[in-house]
């Protein structure tokens, strides 16, 4: 399952490449071109534009209104529509800014990136294989863990 996001979801756009799925997100993308990339490549184009939505529906091309303009709700849409399941672990993730695949790495090939108590705090680290970024699971994954939490704890109310 492949997305593309529109620009007013970047947030959502790195939710889905932190949970490993293939998204494309580009704000300066117009909208034939965003139909053409959705169709070309398999992906389901999400939008809170009416019209952007009608004319790729039209064209038969998958896409999903986004009905909240709260995050959790929009997390939960996707479960929802898609059964698309949120996690937190790089392990399974896609660089959230540039949607490359992430492989893990030795320490001594991030000494030069990273700093030395991080390093020493944390186990595993992934590099993107785009851009090259560093991940480990305490760094940018930490804020994931509370909104996942909210999503969870609501869903079991
Ligand atoms: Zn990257």
């Amino acid at each position: 399952m492949k997305f593309l996001v529109d620009a007013m979801f970047g947030r959502l756009a790195r939710w889905l490449r932190m949970s490993g799925y293939d998204t494309v997100y580009d704000a300066g993308l117009r909208d034939g071109r965003m139909i053409g990339i959705a169709r070309d490549e398999g992906r389901i184009l999400i939008s809170r534009d009416r019209e952007l939505i009608s004319r790729t529906k039209a064209e038969n091309v998958p896409a999903l209104y986004v009905t909240s303009l709260d995050f959790t709700e929009q997390l939960r849409q996707m479960e929802g529509e898609f059964g698309v399941v949120f996690q937190d672990s790089p392990e399974l993730s896609r660089c959230p800014v540039c949607n490359a695949e992430l492989r893990l790495t030795c320490k001594k090939d991030i000494k030069a990136k990273v700093l030395e108590s991080v390093i020493e705090q944390y186990d595993r680290f992934w590099v993107c294989s785009g851009c090259e970024k560093i991940y480990w699971h305490g760094g940018h994954w930490k804020n994931v863990c509370g909104t996942l939490e909210r999503l969870r704890g609501a869903k079991n109310d």
